[in-house]
Order: C-alpha cells, then structure tokens, then sequence
C-alpha cells in the first residue's frame, strides 16, 4: 500500500516534471520566434498576375504607392514582360516598371492584384503569406493560414476599385497615379465597350479623365494603337494571325482575322498584306484569301482579298467592292457573319 501510493506521488511529480519542461521549452520557443519576427526583414510584394496586361501592371503600382502612402513598406513587382500597351502607358506617366521577380519564398508577403488563382500567380506562392488581395474576377482557389483583406468587385477593371480604396482611404491621387489607373479602366474595359464594364467604372474614369484634363475616346483610341499586333507582325503573320481554312465546293478558301481599334492602322500596308495573301494562296492553291480586318470600335470589318475573290466577295454580301477591299458595316463575326455567307453562295 505504501508503496503504490509513493509509486503514484512519483508518477504525479515525473508528470508535472513533464509539463514544467514542456512549459518552460514552449515558453522559449515563443520567445524565440518573437525575436526573430522583430529581427527579420518581411518583404511585402504586390503583384499581378503572369503574361500581365495594363491592369495588372498599373494596379500593382498604384496599389503599392497607396499603401506607401499609408506608411507601409511595400513594393510593386511584376512576373512578366511588359506589353507594349503598357509600356505606352509608364512613358505616357513617366512611372518606372515594377521590378521582376519571378518566385516568392517563405520570407515574403504579397499583395495580389488583379488575380485570385494560384494558375495564373507567382511562383512559390504556397510558401509565401498572401496578405491581401484586389481584384475583379471570379473567386478562384487560393487559400489563406489567416483572415486577411480580400475585396474583390464585380467591375471592369482592378484599378476601379484602387481608385475607390484611394477615396476610401483619404489619399489624394497624383496625376500620374491617376493616369495609371485611367489607362487601365480603358483598357480593360475596351473604352467602355466591353460587357464587363459597369456605372462604376465609367464614373471613376470620367472623374480621373478630367483631373488630367485627358480626353478619354482619344487616349484610349492612342492606347489601343500602341497595343495592337498590327505594328509588332510581318504582314505575311498578320494574315495567319488568326487563321482558318475552309472548304466549299471542293475548293479551299483562306480567312484570317485581326483586331483593331481603327481600320486606318493597316491603311499604309494594305497592299503588302495582299501581296503576302497571295503567296500564301500560291503555296496552298486557294481559290482565294481573306483578311478581316475587325474594327472593335467602329463595329465593323475591312475585307482585305486576293484578286479572283471580288465577284464572290461582291455578289455573296452583295455590295460594291473595290479592286481588292470591302468594308461591311456590322460585322464583327467570323464564324458568324463570314463563312455562312461565303458558304451559301459557294456550295449553291
Ligand atoms: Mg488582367
Ligand atoms: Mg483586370
Ligand atoms: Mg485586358
């Protein structure tokens, strides 16, 4: 009996031996992980997503200067090269670049702009912290240890709800801050064209528009220009750009389309992207080719046309066509508008 209960009272003191270690080597432990938080150098990035556009670009800017501005130390970076339409807009606003980096660790935090999914974001990203995130798409599938700011809105643009954040903060947008957010409203809403944009967006973009005195159908017209293919591709890979081939009657025929915001682009290459058309009809034995040249503004489409296509071309869609082009107001659709037509009077 003595002995089982001096057998208890030693099982009670190694117990409670136990715990003080345990206790004592936890109580260190916090101690320590406090010190080295203090001591260590957290970067805070934020960043957009990968093949960036202007959005993503001029939001990571703009946001990171708004939390400057608010006293945190963050920096803007970039996982990718910068477009051409983008590079129009930090000449245009003298704003440097972020800076590459092309993977996060488990030393960073970041921000992220424009995105959500881990598909489209940095490299390392499950290692690092993701302490916020703006944006405007779809809810994707990035997960966090720890509640953090998460605003996302159902608007055209990332940098339609920094602007709200700048207001919504009391900060006062500088010209070139504004300009930065104005280029991506335009562009990520085609100048209020696409379905995606809302009151809101059009709003807070007339409203920075007239801060910089900026006509907007004009810059925006300006910063499409500067962003199209048109300038970038030989005209032989402005025709394959986008390009299909079909077959009517046992005969194949060529149709190629590109974007712009305005027909005149290709005004002073037309002829050199007949010439290009008809090597290519040549090479393949074609009947014939055609290159819509789509205007996203003026929602129409200039035909471009290798000789020996103007009667079909003609008759078909029946209007008067020049030697080698035709401009048909309301067409827009390739698979839609085009090839039904051509078909019909093709294969009939
Ligand atoms: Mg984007
Ligand atoms: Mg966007
Ligand atoms: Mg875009």
């Amino acid at each position: 009996m003595v002995f089982l209960i001096s057998k208890k009272k030693l099982l009670i003191f190694v117990l409670f031996l136990c715990c003080s270690i345990v206790g004592l080597s936890s109580n260190n432990k916090v101690t320590t992980i406090k010190y080295i938080e203090e001591e260590k150098e957290m970067n805070t990035y934020v960043v957009g997503h990968q093949n960036p556009d202007t959005d993503s670009i001029c939001a990571a800017i703009t946001y990171a200067n708004l939390k400057q501005e608010l006293g945190k130390e963050v920096e803007a970076i970039r996982i990718g090269k910068v477009n051409s339409e983008t590079e129009f807009v930090l000449d245009k606003f003298d704003i440097e670049a972020p800076r590459l980096v092309e993977e996060v660790s488990a030393d960073d935090e970041i921000i992220l702009v424009d995105h959500n999914e881990k598909s489209q974001a940095i490299a390392g990203i499950e290692e690092a912290e993701v302490k916020e995130i703006i944006d405007h798409h779809r809810i994707g599938d990035i997960e966090t240890g720890n509640p953090i700011y998460f605003r996302n809105e159902p608007v055209g643009s990332t940098c339609t709800v920094i602007a709200k954040l700048y207001q919504e903060n009391d900060v006062e947008l500088t010209d070139d801050m504004a300009g930065l957010l104005l280029s991506a409203i335009l562009s990520d809403t085609v100048i209020f064209r696409s379905p995606t944009c809302t009151v809101t967006d059009e709003k807070i973009a007339n409203r920075l528009a007239e801060q910089l005195g900026v006509e907007i159908e004009e810059y925006g017209k300006k910063l499409f220009k500067a962003g199209s293919v048109v300038n970038k591709l030989s005209p032989r890979e402005l025709v394959q750009n986008d390009y299909k081939e079909y077959e009517f009657a046992g005969e194949t025929i060529g149709v190629g389309q590109i974007e712009v915001m305005d027909v005149a682009e290709v005004e002073g290459i037309k002829d050199e992207i007949i010439t290009a058309s008809e090597k290519l009809v040549a090479e393949n034995d074609y009947k014939f080719l055609i290159l819509m040249v789509t205007d996203i503004l003026a929602e129409g489409s200039l035909l471009l046309f290798t000789p020996g296509a103007e009667k079909t071309v003609g008759e078909a869609f029946d209007v008067e066509v020049d030697r080698s082009e035709v401009y048909l107001d309301g067409v827009l659709s390739r698979k839609k508008q085009i090839i039904p037509v051509l078909s019909d009077y093709l294969t009939t």
